[in-house]
């Protein structure tokens, strides 16, 4: 086990910009060298226990033979072609695999790289679906506090942009309608009110549905999506679910929006969809919202087109994913992982400073009553052998599916000692 760090990391840490880290005063980031299963191997020799799988992505564990398998044949055959003009086996049958898990009439599949692009990609089509129908005046979004969509900058306007990491932006971006999510009664009449004072000027209601995550790890009922169905239906509106974070099994049903039974018009994929492996992003949209753009017009046709969307390396790793879904019980797993963490991360309750412990899928939650060092958290959790990345007053577990029980009673044990003499 050397102390020292690697060459690559001392040499290069001057020239690299982290996400979201204040450079001048955070610890320098970790060393990995490998990841394999639900381990992060440092290059010193240690070994964590990953309880984030990579921002949500890792659902089958790290290096599973069988995506590298498909991306290794991939990758002698072809890397990359473009998809203008051209099309490809891997990045065709994803589509059409895709289609086959979501409810109907969601059929029309559009790839691009990242979720931030992807919920974009969602938020174009629906201000151009009322576009190419003649109500150019639809172009605002009605989202949610607590909610989370991406950086970029269409993106950061449907977060609260008054509140928490984008709120520097407030004045650049273009301003949206954000509403409570209608739980109860209060945030119920707030959002029917917003609603129609706003319903003219709408495209979509755009919402990320059972499990808002960046935006602070907050649940809700299914009976939520079926209220925002049924409003958006009431106004002759759109409604898009961003599924980047609770779509490929997370909340425990393969997509959050068969929990509620709620067919949304467009739904935004990526995060599990390659397992992790690589950057894909899948915008999907029903037949009515397609059949808008068809024309023999060449400016209604969807105005948009990254040069390495449906990359077929990435199809390829997604097409082995969704094998492991159909021939591993993922779902199973998710609902055992559910179990353990409600049962093992139940006596933070009764630790000062926290507010709630709260589970769902494989998510589990223990929010705290104020603001931490969390690089004092994170610190404290790496020495305890474990990989958690708390954000504000959040600390979390979304492990991957096929984390051993060993593994997840190592994450709880630490979440529960760490926070336990945190208190
Ligand atoms: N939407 C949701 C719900 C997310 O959780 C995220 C990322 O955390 C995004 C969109 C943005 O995805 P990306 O970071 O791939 O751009």
């Amino acid at each position: 086990m050397s102390a020292v760090p690697p060459d690559w990391l001392t040499k290069g840490l001057p020239h690299i910009w982290l996400p979201y880290t204040q450079m001048l005063t955070s610890p320098p980031p970790l060393p990995v060298v490998a990841t394999q299963g639900s381990r992060i191997k440092l290059a010193d020799g240690r070994e964590l226990v990953d309880g984030v799988a990579s921002w949500w992505t890792a659902c089958h564990g790290y290096n599973h033979p069988h995506i590298a398998g498909a991306v290794t044949r991939q990758l002698r055959d072809m890397p990359h072609v473009m998809f203008g003009g051209l099309a490809h086996a891997p990045a065709l049958t994803l589509a059409r695999r895709l289609v086959e898990l979501l409810p109907k009439p969601l059929d029309r599949v559009f790839f691009c790289d990242s979720g931030s692009v992807a919920v974009e990609v969602a938020m174009k089509m629906a201000v151009q679906f009322w576009l190419n129908q003649g109500a150019g005046g639809r172009t605002k979004f009605l989202s949610f506090k607590g909610g989370y969509h991406g950086d970029t900058f269409a993106t950061m306007a449907v977060c609260d942009p008054e509140e928490g990491m984008h709120s520097l932006f407030s004045n650049v971006l273009t301003k949206q309608v954000i509403a409570d999510l209608p739980v109860d009664e209060a945030s119920e009449w707030a959002f029917d009110a917003a609603l129609d004072a706003h319903a003219g000027a709408l495209a979509a209601i755009l919402v990320e549905p059972l499990a808002q995550g960046a935006g602070g790890m907050i649940f809700h009922d299914p009976a939520v999506l079926r209220k925002l169905r049924r409003a958006a239906d009431r106004h002759g509106i759109l409604l898009i679910f961003d599924e980047v974070f609770t779509g490929f099994g997370r909340t425990g049903t393969m997509f959050a929006c068969e929990a509620a039974g709620v067919v949304p018009d467009i739904i935004a994929l990526s995060k599990a969809l390659t397992g992790g492996t690589m950057g894909l992003a899948a915008t999907v949209a029903t037949s009515t919202v397609f059949e808008a753009f068809s024309s023999t017009d060449p400016m209604r046709a969807l105005m948009h087109g990254p040069t390495f969307m449906a990359n077929p390396l990435a199809c390829a790793a997604a097409n082995a994913s969704l094998d492991l879904f159909a021939s591993e019980p993922r779902l199973r797993q998710v609902a055992a992982i559910a179990a353990a963490l409600a049962r093992d991360l139940e006596p933070c309750r009764d630790f000062a400073g926290v507010r709630d412990v709260r589970v769902q899928g494989a998510i589990g939650v223990v929010e705290l009553d104020q603001i931490n060092d969390m690089n004092e958290l994170k610190r404290r959790f790496v020495e305890s052998g474990v990989w958690v990345r708390p954000f504000r007053n959040i600390v979390y577990l979304t492990p991957a599916f096929t984390i051993a029980e060993a593994e997840l009673k190592r994450l709880t044990d630490a979440v529960v000692a760490v926070l336990g003499a945190w208190s």
